[in-house]
């Protein structure tokens, strides 16, 4: 190793550590913390953050950051380093710059409006008034275009929040790619409403013990691969994943007597996040190379175990069996067909977390275009609820009944995270391509999966995703294991032939 890279790792793993032990006083907060808890929690969480990032932005990292890169253009400048030391201090140099560029006052001033208008964003989404929280989404608007000039862009400020989420998305690449999808979308959810077949959806929301629920849970994240003396389930009211190391991989997930689905694949979407956390590789704790590309390649993780495989027919060729005689009460008597016909079955909701694969990404156009012409200032915060019901007749065919099933549904504004909602799509997209690569590279795979081996999947995946860490880009991954860059035509085709089945269409 160079001599002082030494130095920077270990300072950077000072930092990680930090921000860790932050993750875990969150991770208990949303599992296990008393009510009463709630403010010592948030000046412990402030204290430890705050560490953290004076550590990473301090004098001492700058300088030794500075040995080994030119801190204006990110440019390398030792030249025997390895490549992946190379790519690593790039990166960290990415983390860094951004974390300068933005004054503490600002993210001090940030951190207290986001935290009112989230409690507001609440009382808003009750009442389902938004006129109540208006007021505060503009003054959050106003600030995020502010730290967009902080960091800098090409085109238009939107780019630069969203290049925190995904590193070198911009909203010109997200508009074609969404112009590519929106049209097969919109006709294929048309087609199908028109078609007009028996609703099976009834069939997972009867009377489900949850306690079983569970139990058929950890079989499958098991079989997954999760590793549980690296990892826990627990139960929180909006499920998530979280780590503080390779060895402790945390998830949770929500169960609902009456919805199978619910806790059923939301355990499996969290299961993929978890595999990708866990299979890190631990000799760079603390460094980009121990660390996901991205969110959206993140999401492809969870998608790709959600929907590729815990959607598919040949998953429940094993597992129905299994489930059935868990429940042979109500399922005993029910279909393959027909209990796959209920998991896939696609309705237009209005709520974003409750649609199906079909409809899903048509909520987040709707949410990219108007962050877009948020930040862009094209639209008017008050006529905000207006255009969101235009857009959802346009994309969706319905109309929300109230605010608090339309533009107030999600948290996301009122924390601050504009930016965030591509991610979720490019999940999708990134996941059904790397999933058509995997299914190419390895011989059988839904053969094996229908005889319960998941673990030629995840081996596969942990080789040439969770061990790359951030040495390469998004783009470098997808070009590497599918060939090209991300492109809309392995997601629309696999909905097409899918869904062309399901509905005879
Ligand atoms: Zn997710």
């Amino acid at each position: 190793m160079a001599l002082g890279l030494d130095i920077i790792i270990s300072e950077m793993r000072v930092v990680s550590r930090l921000r860790k032990v932050a993750a875990l006083l969150a991770w208990d907060q949303e599992t296990y913390m008393p009510t009463g808890g709630a403010a010592a929690r948030a000046d412990q969480l402030s204290l430890i953050l705050s560490l953290a990032h004076g550590r990473f932005t301090g004098s001492d990292f700058r300088h030794s950051l500075g040995q080994f890169v030119d801190l204006e253009s990110g440019q390398v400048t030792r030249n025997n380093l390895q490549i992946h030391e190379i790519r690593m201090l790039e990166m960290t140099w990415r983390d860094w710059r951004h974390d300068v560029s933005i004054p503490v006052e600002f993210i001090r001033d940030l951190a207290l409006l986001t935290s009112k208008a989230q409690q507001v964003w609440e009382q808003a989404r009750e009442k389902s008034d938004f006129a109540l929280f208006a007021p505060y989404l503009e003054k959050i608007v106003v600030m995020k275009r502010q730290e967009a000039e902080y960091l800098g862009y090409q085109d238009e400020p939107y780019d630069a929040l969203i290049d925190i989420f995904e590193p070198g998305m911009t909203s010109r690449k997200l508009e074609a790619l969404f112009n590519a999808l929106r049209p097969v979308l919109v006709n294929l959810s048309t087609q199908i409403r028109q078609a007009n077949r028996p609703n099976r959806r009834p069939i997972l929301t009867q009377n489900y013990e949850e306690s079983i629920q569970w139990e058929f849970g950890l079989e499958v994240l098991t079989d997954m691969g999760y590793d549980f003396s690296r990892g826990r389930q627990d139960r929180s009211a909006h499920p998530f994943t979280t780590d503080f190391h390779p060895t402790d991989v945390r998830i949770t997930t929500r169960l609902n007597p009456n919805d199978l689905a619910m806790g059923l694949f939301g355990t499996i979407h969290e299961g993929g996040h978890a595999l990708y956390e866990q299979g890190l590789d631990e000799r760079y704790f603390g460094t980009p190379l121990c660390e996901a590309i991205s969110l959206g390649i993140h999401e492809s993780q969870s998608r790709l175990w959600e929907n590729y495989v815990g959607r598919s027919r040949p998953f429940w060729m094993w597992y129905y069996p299994r489930l059935q005689k868990r429940f042979p009460g109500q399922l005993g008597k029910v279909s393959l067909d027909d209990f796959y016909a209920a998991i896939n079955a696609v309705a237009p909701t209005p709520i974003r977390v409750e649609a199906d694969e079909v409809t899903y990404n048509l909520h987040i156009m709707l949410r990219f275009d108007l962050e877009r012409a948020m930040l862009n200032g094209s639209v008017a915060i008050k006529d905000l609820p207006e255009l969101w019901n235009a857009k959802m007749q346009e994309y969706l065919g319905i109309t929300p009944k109230n605010d608090a099933e339309g533009v107030l549904q999600d948290i996301h504004w009122s924390l601050g995270a504009i930016g965030y909602f591509p991610t979720y799509t490019l999940g999708n997209l990134y996941g059904r391509q790397l999933y058509e690569a995997a299914r190419q590279q390895i011989d059988g795979l839904e053969d094996r999966i229908a005889k319960g081996d998941l673990k030629s999947l995840r081996e596969w995946l942990h080789t040439n995703i969770y061990r790359v860490g951030r040495a390469k880009t998004a783009d470098e991954l997808m070009l590497e294991l599918s060939g090209r860059s991300l492109s809309t035509e392995p997601f629309n085709r696999y909905l097409e032939d899918k869904y062309g089945q399901l509905y005879d269409l």
